[in-house]
């Protein structure tokens, strides 16, 4: 039996708890049960830690490529080893299956080991100049970086935050998400352990914005990477621009589904249900909006509803649970005041649409249709179980619905046309569109949003290229 383990702190390599420090209450979303009490940092444990990220990146900017590499190879295999516990912890603390938890393990061992590549490629280029003179454009560590983490990925987004500044040589201060602080410190415990000098990975946990106002007012950190929603976002890029602070910001979105009317729609269906309720439609690149073409609309809803009352929802550690809980109560009151002010609107309700038992945390995956795009839900992130499903009529129309709303992170579109597919690449307005798949990311690609969604990339060449900053020498 995997036991959930004792939370602290890790600043300089040491765990750090106790003392007079407050406490958080980590929680598991199927239960509601107490896992465990995190520590949360005071100003002199920030303080501390931002000392050493500084002394960290003295350290590290000088690593060579061989090193940066041997510390993510190491990692990579030690996350194999431990895949099982790594999981079954997060599924303890998030709520997500043990199979999509496994998953993310492994694409997280997947970014490490591609990084790992990456370290060998920090190329820059020389000039051409008259003889005698010399010009070299390289690029540099562009110095320690402050990273914030939320908890919908618990294993996936603090490997991503700590995975490119260690490539490109930066020391990192990780902030991840309070509800699911254990994987996060079981990512960077596999970084230590392959080598990396304690000094340049540390995590912190806190109240947020403490944290994040004291990370970002010292001249130490150079640059912001935060995933989390669009308001906290413009926030925190708000307080890195007093100090004119580097910034990857990983925002909200509202996927946009275009379904056009020559597609097989029962594999359609089978594959954006599945996709839409993933980590119980906790994904910022969820499908949310389906924009479906008219001659195909009711089959469209019927079949969507009757898949998605037929999931099974239950704890994530049931071998026969499809969805799991939402992480944190404020969740479920969220998703069902949306549902709620959706349905009042005129919106039909095919499906789910109230909340599961009173323990845990439980949403039925929901479908709703015909919901007034004036409506809240059609304007912001619902974040949670809810597919909207409207009719359109006609290609343009479709195109304008999707790039109607201020987010631009993930789209899709399903059909069979070819002249239509490069129509839709060229005018949907999005960081990362998938044409007949869902499959958007990889290691090897660039990770990020247009518009209000973000900017800047994380995974893929992009990633470690965000963490560096330019130079250009001239020598006559
Ligand atoms: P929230 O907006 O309060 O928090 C979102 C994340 O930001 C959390 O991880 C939180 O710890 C962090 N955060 C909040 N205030 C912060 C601050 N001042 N400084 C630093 N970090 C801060 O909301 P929530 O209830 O935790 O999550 C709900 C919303 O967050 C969702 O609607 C969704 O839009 C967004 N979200 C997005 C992602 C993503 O992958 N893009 C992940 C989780 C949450």
């Amino acid at each position: 039996m995997i036991q959930y383990p004792a939370l602290s702190m890790i600043i300089d390599g040491e765990c750090v708890s106790g003392g007079t420090r407050r406490t958080h209450a980590v929680l598991n979303p199927a239960t509601g049960e107490v896992l465990g009490q995190l520590p949360l940092a005071d100003a002199a444990d920030l303080d501390r830690a931002l000392e050493v990220a500084a002394a960290g990146f003295r350290l590290w900017r000088r690593s060579t490529p061989q090193q940066r590499a041997d510390v993510l190879q190491g990692a990579a295999r030690l996350m194999r080893e431990r895949c099982e516990e790594i999981a079954h912890v997060a599924v303890l603390e998030q709520g997500k299956t043990l199979s999509e938890a496994r998953v993310e393990v492994g694409m997280n061992i997947g970014l490490f080991e591609f990084y790992a590549g990456e370290c060998f490629r920090l190329y820059g280029r020389a000039l051409v100049r008259p003889e005698g003179m010399r010009s070299t454009v390289v690029h540099e560590p562009v110095g320690p970086v402050a990273a914030f983490a939320p908890w919908n990925f618990p294993i996936g987004n603090p490997g991503r935050k700590l995975g490119a500044p260690i490539a490109a040589g930066c020391s990192v201060i990780l902030k991840a998400a309070e509800e699911t602080p254990a994987s996060a410190l079981a990512v960077l415990q596999c970084l230590l352990d392959a080598g990396l000098p304690p000094a340049a990975a540390q995590a912190v946990f806190g109240v947020p914005d403490e944290v994040s106002r004291h990370l970002l007012a010292s001249p130490v950190i150079r640059k912001l990477s935060f995933t989390g929603s669009t308001t906290v976002g413009r926030h925190l890029a708000k307080l890195a621009a007093d100090d004119l602070k580097r910034t990857t910001m990983e925002l909200g979105g509202h996927g946009p589904v275009l379904v056009f009317a020559d597609v097989d729609l029962d594999r359609v269906l089978d594959t954006v249900v599945s996709h839409k309720y993933r980590n119980a439609g906790q994904v910022c690149v969820s499908p949310t909006r389906f924009i479906v073409e008219d001659a195909v609309f009711e089959d469209f809803r019927e079949g969507f509803a009757r898949r998605a009352r037929g999931l099974k929802v239950g704890d994530g550690l049931a071998p026969d649970s499809q969805v799991g809980p939402l992480t944190n109560p404020r969740r479920v009151e969220a998703i069902d005041a949306l549902v709620r002010e959706a349905v009042a609107a005129g919106a039909r309700l095919e499906a789910g649409g109230e909340r599961i038992g009173n323990r845990g945390f439980f949403y039925a995956p929901t479908v709703l249709s015909d919901t007034p795009l004036s409506a809240r839900i059609m304007n912001e992130e619902p974040f949670g179980p809810v597919a909207l499903i409207n009719r359109f009529s006609g290609e343009e129309a479709m195109i304008e619905e999707a790039n109607r709303l201020p987010y631009g992170l993930a789209a899709y579109a399903w059909t069979g046309d070819g002249a239509r597919q490069k129509r839709l690449a060229a005018q949907i307005e999005t960081g990362m569109l998938g044409i007949n798949t869902t499959m958007i990311g990889g290691a090897d690609a660039p990770f990020g949003g247009v518009k209000w969604s973000g900017h800047g990339h994380e995974d893929g060449p992009e990633g470690v290229m965000a963490c560096l900053v330019t130079k250009a020498v001239h020598e006559g």
